[in-house]
């Protein structure tokens, strides 16, 4: 107790109350790492609220106000460097690294630009995992009036949707909160501007990784300062999840990746449907309109002879209307890649599927594809370079919520 108290700077009663940051819990423990021998163990300062870091400051014994600088720096300056935090005093600057504290960025390994401006980012995580990112500008002449993160919520996905490149490359595990709203970071820190729009469209399913997606969606939105309206979770479906997710009552989009009018053919494009009934899928859909007022868009891929039909639009126009009201379709025509049988539809199929949608009087839009010539289909990029198989760990495969 001795020792506690002479490498300390923090009061005893303080440094033995164990605060919680986030997924991270500090203790007297911890306070005793602030020797110069600190833990190995690093702990991440992005993703915590301003009331955390104040709380953290007082661990280790400063005031309050310094919580509010390391929030200042991490999410107004967007530091990487707890040394570049200078003024900061250099004492807590070390205790805090001694302690085994970091900001939790990680380098851009690699970053491609297509034509159109779209940029696609490989982050390099700390297990040397690689995710993707992307950035989605829209100008107005030469001004950016927009600009959308596409972020990743897995590395890699366990779901396979048969189109999808991403879940050709396999799954390692879920991102963490930090390794989420990091993203959105580097793509301001690319484009050198704020990011006004999130979609939870990259890698990964995020309703497999509910709870840090949430502790992310509420970092963005209170520590950046991205309106949960400009928000998108995006979702192929798991059961259970979308009736949780509306229980939070956030005021952000729930985008569902229907691809099919019908349960047979919806399990030949995302096999994972087998195990959630279409019905079932559309049901929760209306259930989370009603408690949360806020429309559910469905994005749905065309695949060129598979489900671009026009009867198939005439199927979905009824499905929808058989489901309640507030629905908006977001039709993608399908981005080719390698390694799949599926064809991109010819203009006049997509013409003549989003106008048998209007004619049902159903509300639609064309996603142009962005960044076509900068590997942007999801998962296209890392599979690139990570094409080592990604080791799949069952229990990372529980919705963890
Ligand atoms: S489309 Fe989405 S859910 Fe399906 S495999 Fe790809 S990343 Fe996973």
């Amino acid at each position: 107790m001795l020792a506690l108290v002479q490498n300390c700077s923090t009061p005893l009663t303080r440094a033995v109350r164990p605060h919680t940051y986030g997924t991270y819990a500090f203790t007297a423990k911890a306070c005793a790492s602030i020797s110069p021998r600190a833990n190995s163990q690093s702990q991440v300062l992005l993703g915590l609220s301003e009331n955390e870091l104040k709380h953290l400051a007082l661990d280790f014994g400063q005031e309050p106000y310094r919580g509010k600088q390391l929030h200042h720096f991490l999410y107004r300056r967007k530091l990487r460097e707890i040394q570049d935090f200078t003024q900061l005093p250099q004492q807590f600057r070390n205790t805090l690294e001694e302690a085994g504290w970091k900001v939790g960025r990680s380098p851009i390994f690699e970053t491609v630009t297509s034509a159109d401006g779209t940029v696609k980012l490989l982050l390099k995580l700390e297990d040397n995992r690689l995710i993707e990112t992307v950035g989605i500008p829209v100008m107005d002449d030469t001004v950016l009036t927009r600009l959308t993160a596409c972020v990743s919520s897995q590395v890699g996905c366990p779901l396979r949707c048969s189109f999808c490149a991403t879940g050709k490359g396999g799954y390692s595990r879920n991102l963490q909160r930090h390794e989420i709203v990091e993203q959105v970071l580097a793509i301001e820190e690319v484009f050198k501007h704020r990011v006004s729009n999130v979609v939870f469209m990259g890698m990964g399913e995020p309703m497999l990784n509910l709870k840090a997606v949430l502790e992310a969606h509420s970092c963005l939105n209170k520590d950046v300062q991205i309106g949960q309206r400009m928000i998108t979770i995006s979702t192929v479906g798991v059961p259970n999840t979308i009736k949780k997710l509306a229980s939070y009552k956030l005021q952000s989009t729930l985008a569902v990746s229907l691809h099919a009018p019908n349960q047979k053919l919806r399990e030949t494009i995302v096999p994972s449907a087998k195990s959630y009934p279409l019905d079932a899928l559309m049901l929760d859909c209306r259930n989370y309109f009603r408690q949360t007022n806020r429309r559910v868009s469905f994005e749905y891929a065309l695949l060129a002879g598979v489900n671009d039909s026009v009867e198939h639009a005439a199927e979905l126009a009824e499905l929808l209307h058989g489901s309640g009201s507030g629905y908006h379709v977001n039709l993608i025509p399908f981005n080719p890649i390698e390694g799949t049988e599926y064809k991109r539809p010819s203009k006049i199929a997509v013409q003549a599927f989003s106008g048998a949608l209007e004619s049902a009087k159903i509300t639609v839009s064309v996603r142009h594809t962005r960044g076509l010539d900068a590997n942007a289909a999801c998962g296209q990029l890392r599979n690139k370079f990570q094409k080592t198989p990604l080791v799949n760990n069952p229990m990372d495969l529980a919705v963890s919520c």
